[in-house]
């Protein structure tokens, strides 16, 4: 059964019993008229469908029970124009060619299932669009699938929860350029935008789509990491209440930092508990939680052999807020040996950790990006990294101001080996180092756990030596194992005999 709503409806250019009789009769190729699909109606694919119908595509809708699918139509069919099925069936032949069908189900075997589902009833060169959060090497995998069957599979991030998703997220999708073609304009055009310019881009083929929305979620776990331990040391420095630390992040909002985490930062420390009077940063327990994709941009780092000590360390921090066992094994048993913390100007310490936060926050962007490039490398994606930083602008949990600067930094450079040697960057970080070296060593002297800034800051010493003490590990591995070592001096590997007379032989 097939149900249709709004303009096209009532202008009689297609109906629901013109699609249900195509659909009876065998003859689907062709006959819909929906621009775009969408299958999987809960919250992001009811507002994704939404957005679309209401920049005029025509939409049809269709969910796995179809309850969602009715109530979609009956709370919004007047926002434009839906064709909604109860059957896949009807749901793809209601589609026109090339069919563009938006998968939004939960991640996983989920997707399996509808993809199973779709493919048969579906011709050589209909698009079908992942746009649920999957791991890109499903998407991957995914991609060869169908394509091998002359389908396009398009593996697209979405970024921006509920409300992007209707009023206009931040889109990511991968697959060829020849799929891009077709449905990059019905995507740019609900995407969100910023000075006209639409969050949306092709990202690369393949699984790229999908995985740089994963470190874009590795990014905003760094972002919010890095906040919370920001908003943490001005609580403990200055004894602050949390109305007066909102405070200060509304402030900060007007400058560099300004960004949407900092932005609900403000308004999360302003509110009030209802049951308690008291802030409601204090009611809630400190134990967060995380949905995977953190774990997924960590896992990755370490495959490609990319520090990114910002993520990793976020996310461990979120493990050990969830550790209760070994929380309670050290809460009130493990000595701080600190003295108590008094800070003598409070104005000042404010701006440290304020730049503090500023440089930390480059550096878990700075490794992002880094991990993207050697992923593009890996995978042949060919990733515009200032593109990407554009698409982040608006629409995504990340949007911030200074993604701007990140964006002029790849414009100047497409190459840039590391975006804290940005001229911009190494000026802007360079003009808070000594307040970071104050903060980190400040919060080291009085027990305030700050993985995030104190690791940024360790990956920023390490990368800019000169000389690091790895020479020494391959003189270990040399030792154990007969690694082998480069010398500084001469070309070539060697190595030493150690268990012998210590002579150096090349490998
Ligand atoms: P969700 O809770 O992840 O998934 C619910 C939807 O999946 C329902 O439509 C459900 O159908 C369908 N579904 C589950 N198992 C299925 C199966 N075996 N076959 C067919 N359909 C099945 O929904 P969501 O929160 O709207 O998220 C959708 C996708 O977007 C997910 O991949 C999510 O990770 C991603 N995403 C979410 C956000 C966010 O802020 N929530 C942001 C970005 C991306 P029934 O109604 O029949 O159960």
């Amino acid at each position: 059964m097939s149900t249709q709503t709004g303009t096209q409806a009532a202008s009689g250019t297609g109906t629901a019993a013109e699609t249900a009789a195509a659909t009876a009769s065998g003859t689907g190729a062709g006959a819909g008229t929906a621009e775009i699909g969408v299958t999987g109606l809960a919250v992001m694919g009811r507002n994704l469908a939404r957005n679309f119908a209401r920049h005029g595509f025509v939409t049809a809708v269709h969910n796995r029970s179809a309850a969602k699918m009715h109530s979609l139509v009956a709370d919004h069919g007047d926002e434009g124009t839906f064709i909604g099925s109860e059957s896949m069936a009807d749901f793809v032949a209601s589609l026109a060619r090339p069919r563009k069908v938006v998968i939004m189900v939960k991640a996983g075997a989920p997707t399996d299932a509808v993809i199973d589902e779709l493919v048969p009833l579906l011709e050589e060169g209909d698009i079908v669009i992942d746009a649920g959060n999957a791991h890109f090497p499903d998407t991957i995998r995914r991609e060869k699938d169908l394509s091998a069957r002359g389908l396009h599979f398009v593996g697209t991030g979405v970024s921006g929860g509920e409300e992007g998703a209707l009023l206009g997220p931040s889109i990511m999708p991968g697959g060829t350029t020849e799929a891009y073609a077709s449905l990059g304009p019905i995507l740019e055009a609900i995407s969100a935008k910023v000075d006209g310019v639409p969050c949306c881009t092709h990202v690369g083929p393949g699984g790229a789509g999908h995985f740089v929305k994963m470190v874009h979620n590795g990014i905003e776990y760094a972002d919010m990491q890095l906040i919370a331990e920001a908003y943490d040391l001005l609580r403990q420095g200055l004894g602050a209440s949390a109305q007066e630390i909102g405070d200060v992040f509304a402030e900060w909002n007007t400058g560099d930092l300004e960004s949407f985490l900092i932005e609900i930062t403000a308004d999360v420390l302003h509110h009030t508990d209802a049951r308690t009077g008291g802030a409601f940063v204090d009611v809630i327990a400190d134990a967060a939680e995380q949905k995977g994709t953190g774990r997924w941009t960590v896992q990755n780092g370490l495959d490609l052999g990319v520090p990114i000590t910002g993520i990793a360390e976020a996310t461990f921090a979120r493990a050990l807020s969830g550790g209760a066992p070994q929380r309670a094994a050290a809460v009130g048993t493990l000595p701080a040996d600190t003295q108590p913390w008094e800070v003598p100007d409070r104005d000042a310490f404010v701006d440290d950790v304020r730049k503090a936060l500023y440089a930390s926050k480059v550096v878990a962007y700075s490794q992002g990006f880094d991990q993207i490039a050697a992923a593009s490398a890996e995978y042949g994606w060919d990733i515009d990294r200032g593109a990407m930083a554009r698409i982040w602008r608006g629409g995504c949990i990340i949007r911030a101001r200074f993604l701007n600067r990140i964006t002029e930094a790849y414009e100047r450079d497409r190459g840039l080996p590391l975006l804290l040697a940005d001229p911009y960057f190494t000026a802007a970080v360079a003009d808070g180092v000594a307040a970071w070296r104050r903060i980190v060593a400040a919060a080291a002297l009085h027990g305030v756990p700050t993985p995030a800034f104190a690791s940024s800051l360790a990956y920023y010493d390490g990368v800019r030596a000169e000389r690091l003490p790895a020479a020494l590990i391959q003189a270990q591995r040399d030792f154990f194992g007969a690694h082998t070592y480069r010398r500084v001096d001469v070309e070539g590997t060697f190595h030493t005999d150690w268990s012998g007379d210590r002579s150096e032989q090349p490998a």
